[in-house]
């Protein structure tokens, strides 16, 4: 049986407790991109490189720097590679 979970809304966390989980993924092999939300715009951004967090997120769709730390962020995890 197949199951699909939605997310209607991004949701972010601490950077704190997301370094926390991450690392646990990337210790068993997988890899991370960090996810955060233009505090301007509200367009969902990725980071490009991979297993690093960033405090700061400048938006690819108006300029915008978004301060990660205050507003929190996600990561996108990839397993099996
Ligand atoms: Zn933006």
């Amino acid at each position: 049986m197949t199951s699909t979970v939605r997310y209607p809304q991004p949701k972010n966390y601490p950077v704190a407790e997301c370094v926390r989980t991450a690392n646990e993924h990337i210790a068993q092999g997988s890899v991370i991109y960090q996810k955060f939300t233009c505090e301007s715009c509200g367009s969902r951004q990725t980071m490009e490189e991979e297993n690093t967090f960033y405090l700061k997120g400048k938006c690819e769709a108006c300029g915008h720097t978004t301060d990660i730390q205050k507003d929190g962020c996600n990561y996108m995890l990839v397993t099996g590679i």
